[in-house]
């Protein structure tokens, strides 16, 4: 093993855990498969993920490794799954965790500190120690009380949760449509009559995306999900506007509630627009995933010499189409160079703090195979 002295990773290892926090703020702790088997996890089958080491359970110098790596503008400081490296585990199975939160939170006064968890592994008698540090609270993934919850979460511990959403400090509770809109009402019933409402500061619908690598047995639940997501979506804004739901597209009836995917939008759009205005050249090539192509093709419509060129996301397939997600492969297969006239504008959640896309791709590939200028917007 190539190790730093006092530190428990190799080289690879160590590369994997700093690009993780510098890009995404999230500090991963260790690889242990969590066992809960949700029907949406995709732990062993994406092989975007497996380009990254496994990372073994961190040292307390690992850790204050790890503080250095954490941008000074971010807010908020993860402990646990990553995006990218150690995705798919639950932060309550490291041994150290409830050391590691207190230090955080002390190393970080002004940052909040949480954890993101199904609550499976949360140790009941550690409610009130959590509860006493002013800037931790946890991120609870519940996807539903419903009688759903074992078909999704097998290893659901019913129980444990119920207690946590009762005692614990809650910084968000994630919810999933599985395509009932009575099992959401009494979710969110459910939520309202144990106080939940009060004390986390953001309640979250989410749809339930599939992608090709997804197990099968989750198809049903998220075409469901899918079907009846603009139902889901009206509910809310009506009945629920302090709740937030997940955007899967930019379109009208999406808009509203407590989200900020518009917002964020439009800020970007007015930026972009000024930029685009503000420079000499004649021509720009906006690439745009799904989930934005047609909100910016329609507000950069009147600026002349401006194109919008769709993305699908063919490397996850399915129905995801997120920014975050897409690649140079995709876009060099979808978008003809004879079609691109000036500089490429990709979105700034394509490229991690390396400057790669997911596939570790360096964005002067880009610039190389259309010969052109990219600006990341
Ligand atoms: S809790 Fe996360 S890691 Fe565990 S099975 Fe569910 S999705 Fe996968």
């Amino acid at each position: 093993m190539d190790s730093t002295d006092g530190i428990s990773m190799d080289r690879e290892q160590l590369e994997a855990y700093k690009l993780e926090i510098s890009t995404f703020g999230n500090i991963p702790i260790s690889s242990r498969n969590c066992g809960i088997g949700c029907i949406f996890c995709k732990v062993s089958t994406d092989p975007v993920l497996h380009r990254y080491p496994k990372i073994p359970d961190i040292s307390l110098d690992d850790l204050y490794l790890g503080f250095t790596y954490v941008k000074p503008q971010v807010k908020y400081v993860r402990l646990g799954a990553g995006v990218l490296v150690a995705p798919h585990t639950d932060p309550y199975l490291h041994p150290l965790i409830y050391d590691f939160i207190k230090r955080t939170s002390e190393y970080f006064p002004d940052k909040f500190v949480t954890t993101v968890t199904t609550g499976a592994y949360i140790d009941e008698h550690k409610l009130e120690f959590l509860s006493s540090l002013s800037n931790f609270a946890i991120d609870l993934s519940l996807v539903t009380m419903q009688q759903e919850r074992e078909q999704i979460i097998p290893r659901s511990t019913r129980d444990r949760v119920s207690h946590i959403l009762r005692f614990a400090p809650l910084n968000k509770v994630t919810l999933m449509f599985t395509g009932s809109l009575s099992s959401l009402k009494s979710d969110l019933s459910l939520l309202q009559d144990i106080g939940v409402f009060d004390r986390s500061k953001e309640i979250l619908v989410r749809r339930i995306e599939y992608t090709k690598f997804s197990q099968t047995n989750l198809n049903s639940v998220s075409l469901a999900s899918i079907a009846g997501y603009k139902d889901c979506v009206r509910y809310l804004k009506e009945e629920h506007p302090e709740v937030v739901f997940t955007v899967p597209y930019l379109s009208d009836e999406f808009r509203g509630g407590s989200n900020e995917y518009f917002i964020d939008a439009n800020t970007r759009i007015s930026n972009l627009k000024t930029r685009i205005l503000s420079d000499r050249q004649d021509y720009f090539d906006l690439i745009c995933p799904e989930s934005s192509y047609s909100y910016f093709t329609k507000a950069f419509f009147d600026l002349d010499g401006v194109t919008t060129h769709l993305v699908r996301n063919n490397l996850y397939g399915g129905s995801i189409s997120v920014a975050g997600l897409l690649n140079i492969p995709d876009i060099v297969s979808q978008v003809s160079t004879s079609d691109v006239r000036g500089v490429i504008v990709i979105p700034s959640e394509m490229v991690n703090c390396d400057g790669c896309d997911i596939l570790g791709n360096p964005i002067q590939g880009l610039e190389a195979s259309f010969n052109r200028k990219v600006w990341i917007a």
